[in-house]
């Protein structure tokens, strides 16, 4: 099989140079705009195109209001503290991620509790998450939800949308509705997607985009915070160092972050954005090349979850046992063409070893078999 992928993928892409995982993709009004910041010298932090993209980006995921930050972990933790996290808190994730979604959860003091994914969406588990409360938390006579064990508050909920596949949102909604807990999202990899016709990012208190090099549209290095009106205005405030507007004084009325998006990062933004619904046309054609190679094959290609647009971000197969999955990556790697396995658990890495946990299974068993395919932007046909 593995001669087979590797040809066939480099039949996508028309090379026999090395093939990325993901590349970005600048064939619109990127140059344009970048060089139009040069020459209105407004390069930093006040600027058009950062108020552009937050009303673009605003308007494409129906989000009253959009907030840039300088990378997708600052919007992160700028969420969390959104969301009420305080120090000594614990905050419900899964174990499968990328490390930023619980490095922030670790500035603003707090702890992560993992909880199983799914195998069909490889996003947390509302089924699990359920199956925990019931047995290791309860809510206080003041409607707190706490550990049994210890009292410890539970104060939020942070799900990630694993490689662009929406995590059970319906279900997921109504678990921390239930439990009293802040649904913030881990939108970094799914801008585009939606869950029954609505953006994910946009189902919680607050949700996270990333627009780092490797994301479906990359700022250089940028995010942005999803919010409604009243604490999108609080993130624009404690992202632009709690400033209070004032003609020209100096006055900071709480501790606040420069966490601001510069607006040559928001150029490119702007510029990358009017491409977005092409790239992710593109890649979901990809997808389906993809599924049709795995179909009959041994390992199995991750589909969408059912009633979902995903954005099909980084494509992604299960391989059959961990032998399978070290010969893949050992094969593709070998000839030029990049794969990689999923993220080492959270649990896994020292800084996490001695959270709180649910059973883990599912995403014990994802992480020895989940490999990632080449997923960029496929070239225009040359005709
Ligand atoms: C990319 C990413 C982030 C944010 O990354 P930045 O590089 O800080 O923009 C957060 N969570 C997940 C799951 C990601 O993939």
């Amino acid at each position: 099989m593995f001669d087979a992928l590797i040809g066939f993928i480099r039949e996508q892409y028309r090379t026999n140079d090395f093939i990325p995982l993901h590349a970005p993709v600048f064939q619109g009004n990127e140059k344009k705009y970048v060089l139009e910041t040069v020459d209105s010298t407004f390069v930093s932090s006040v600027g058009a195109f950062v108020d552009r993209f937050e009303n673009d980006m605003a308007a494409y995921t129906g989000s009253p209001r959009a907030v840039a930050t300088v990378n997708g972990t600052a919007a992160l933790h700028v969420s969390l503290l959104l969301a009420g996290v305080k120090p000594g808190d614990l905050v419900l994730t899964q174990p499968l991620t990328f490390v930023a979604t619980c490095n922030a959860i670790a500035y603003c003091g707090a702890e992560p509790v993992f909880i199983d994914v799914d195998r069909h969406t490889l996003g947390l588990s509302p089924t699990a998450l359920e199956a925990w409360l019931e047995e290791s938390a309860y809510l206080d006579p003041e409607g707190v939800c706490r550990t049994k064990a210890g009292g410890q508050v539970l104060r939020a909920c942070l799900p990630m949308h694993t490689f662009g596949h929406p995590v059970e949102l319906d279900e997921l909604v109504r678990v921390c509705a239930r439990w009293n807990l802040a649904l913030v999202e881990d939108a970094a990899e799914s801008l585009g997607s939606l869950y029954k016709g609505r953006h994910t990012g946009t189902f919680g208190c607050v949700g996270t985009l990333s627009f780092n090099g490797n994301k479906i549209i990359t700022t250089g290095g940028g995010g942005m915070i999803l919010a409604g009106e009243a604490l999108g205005v609080r993130a624009k405030h404690i992202t632009t160092t709690a400033k209070k507007a004032h003609p020209y004084e100096y006055v900071h009325d709480e501790v606040g972050y420069n966490y601001r998006l510069p607006n040559l990062n928001a150029a490119l933004g702007c510029a990358q954005l009017e491409s977005l619904e092409a790239f992710i046309a593109s890649k979901r054609a990809l997808a389906a090349s993809y599924e049709a190679f795995f179909q009959g094959r041994s390992a199995q290609f991750v589909l969408e979850p059912e009633g979902c647009r995903s954005n099909y971000w980084l494509n992604a197969i299960i391989c059959e046992d961990l032998e399978q999955r070290d010969a893949l990556l050992l094969a593709s790697n070998a000839s030029g063409v990049m794969t990689r396995p999923i993220w080492r658990l959270m649990t896994h890495l020292p800084t996490f070893a001695d959270s709180l946990r649910g059973d883990l299974s599912n995403a014990l068993w994802l992480e020895e078999r989940v490999v990632n395919l080449p997923s960029s932007v496929l070239p225009e046909p040359s005709i």
